[in-house]
C-alpha cells in the first residue's frame, strides 16, 4: 500500500500507466543485487534506490581510490580508503529510507555466488572482468536469475539482458573469457560517462523486468560508442549447443580466474 508521502514522492512513477499504484507496491516488494559498487554499479545503486526498490544489495571488496572519482558517482573524496560497500551506503540511505540495503563486503566465488543471488529477484553485473562476468552468467543460469550483463571499455560498451534459459546467455554470445592480457582492467582508458550511461540503462532493464514492461534486451546485445554516437543492437541467438545454458549445459560452477 502506498501511504501520503509515497503518493507524493513517486508521483512521476504513478502518472505511467505501465507503472501505477501496483506497479510502485510491485516495486516495494522487490529486490535487486548490484555485483559492484564501481562505475556501472553507481547509476545502478542511485536509480534503483530512488526508484523505490525493497530490497537492494551490493557486493564489493574494494576500498575506494582517488582514480575511482573520475566515474564512480557513489563516492566522493570524504570516502578514499573507506570500503565502497560503506561509501555507498552513507549515500543511498540518504535517498531512500524505505528501502533495505545489504552490504557485502566480499569478492564472488563458485563458493559463494549462489548464496548472494538466491534472495534476490534481478541481479546486475556490474564487475569489471571477464572472470566475474562469466562467474556471473553461470551462476544466474544455475540459479535461475534473470540479470542485465554490460561491458565497457574505452569510448564503447555493450549491454544484455539475460532471462536464464529463455534468452541467449552470455557465453551463447562470447564462448569464453579471452586469454588474462587482453582483460582491459586497469590498462585502458576508459571515457567516464561509458559507464553513467550503462549502468543507467541496466537500471531501466532491472525495472522493466520487475513490472514486467516494456521490451527487454533480450537475444540482443545493445553496443554502444560515445565518440561516435553510433548505437546498435547486434542480435544474439541462444546456442543449442552453449556450454552453460543448454541442456548438455553447467551442473556447477567453476572458477575463470
Ligand atoms: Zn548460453
Amino acid at each position: 500500500m502506498l501511504n501520503e508521502n509515497d503518493k507524493f514522492r513517486y508521483i512521476r512513477h504513478l502518472m505511467l500507466n505501465e507503472v501505477g499504484e501496483a506497479g510502485q507496491v510491485k516495486l516495494f516488494n522487490s529486490s535487486v543485487l548490484i555485483i559492484g559498487a564501481g562505475g556501472l554499479g553507481s547509476p545502478n545503486a542511485f536509480y534503483l534506490t530512488a526508484a523505490g526498490i525493497g530490497k537492494i544489495g551490493i557486493i564489493d571488496f574494494d576500498k575506494v581510490d582517488l582514480s575511482n572519482l573520475q566515474r564512480q558517482i557513489l563516492h566522493n573524496m570524504e570516502n578514499l580508503d573507506e570500503h565502497k560497500v560503506d561509501s555507498a551506503l552513507t549515500k543511498l540511505s540518504k535517498v531512500n529510507d524505505r528501502t533495505k540495503f545489504n552490504i557485502y563486503k566480499e569478492k564472488i566465488s563458485k563458493d559463494n555466488i549462489l548464496d548472494f543471488i538466491a534472495p534476490y529477484d534481478f541481479i546486475i553485473d556490474a564487475t569489471d572482468n571477464f572472470a566475474a562476468k562469466f562467474l556471473i552468467n553461470d551462476a544466474c543460469i544455475l540459479g535461475n536469475k534473470a540479470f542485465s550483463h554490460a561491458g565497457i571499455y574505452e569510448f564503447s560498451g555493450q549491454i544484455m539482458t539475460i532471462l536464464p534459459k529463455k534468452s541467449a546467455c552470455f557465453a551463447c554470445a562470447f564462448e569464453a573469457p579471452p586469454p588474462n592480457e587482453l582483460n582491459p582492467r586497469f590498462k585502458a582508458g576508459l571515457f567516464g560517462v561509458v559507464p553513467g550511461v550503462l549502468g543507467a540503462l541496466q537500471a531501466s532493464e532491472a525495472i522493466k523486468y520487475l513490472l514486467n514492461i516494456g521490451d527487454l534486451l533480450t537475444n540482443k546485445l545493445l553496443s554502444i560508442n560515445l565518440k561516435t554516437m553510433n548505437f546498435k543492437t547486434i542480435e544474439i541467438k541462444m546456442n543449442k549447443t552453449c556450454r552453460i545454458c543448454s541442456q548438455k549445459g553447467i551442473k556447477q560452477l567453476s572458477n575463470y580466474e
